[in-house]
């Protein structure tokens, strides 16, 4: 266990890094040629989210964002594009199931390191209102891959 002083520093890091890419987010737009556009609303928070993704056989090739939400919506989209883009689909299964499972409260999937920058929304399993916000872009993802197996 990190001591008191090095949690508040991770979660000082954490919190800059949500809002460094709500501010700046990755991959947002429209993807030209996308195979599959899923569109998700969370409207307990007003957040809407469009995920457009273009497959290459079983690799994820291009993967961009559309939409407007709170902080948490659009960094977790922000982040999730950044870590599945160019990844094989069984690869970002598991990412996804782990990032679910942090969301959920699961500290083992918070500290996996193929969470990349996305464990800095692991705080959001205390704040049972807000896991939705975080889960939107990659429930619109598992759609569009499913959609894509189809
Ligand atoms: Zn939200």
């Amino acid at each position: 266990m990190p001591s008191p002083e090095r949690s508040a520093q991770i979660g000082a890091l954490y919190q800059e890094m949500i809002l460094d890419h709500y501010r700046r987010p990755r991959n947002k737009g429209d993807l030209a040629n996308a195979e599959q556009t899923v569109v998700m609303k969370n409207p307990l928070c007003g957040d809407e989210i469009a995920v457009h993704v273009s497959f290459d056989g079983d690799t994820i090739s291009d993967v961009r964002f559309s939409g407007r939400g709170c902080s948490i919506s659009q960094a977790s989209a922000s982040m999730m594009t950044q870590l599945v883009k160019g990844k094989p689909l069984s690869e970002i299964e598991h990412i996804r199931t782990r990032f679910r499972e942090m969301v959920m409260g699961d500290q083992a999937a918070g500290e996996d390191a193929s969470l990349g920058s996305a464990r800095a929304l692991g705080g959001v399993s205390q704040f049972p209102a807000r896991v939705k916000c975080a889960l939107l872009a990659w429930n619109a993802l598992q759609t569009a891959m499913t959609a894509h197996a189809e």
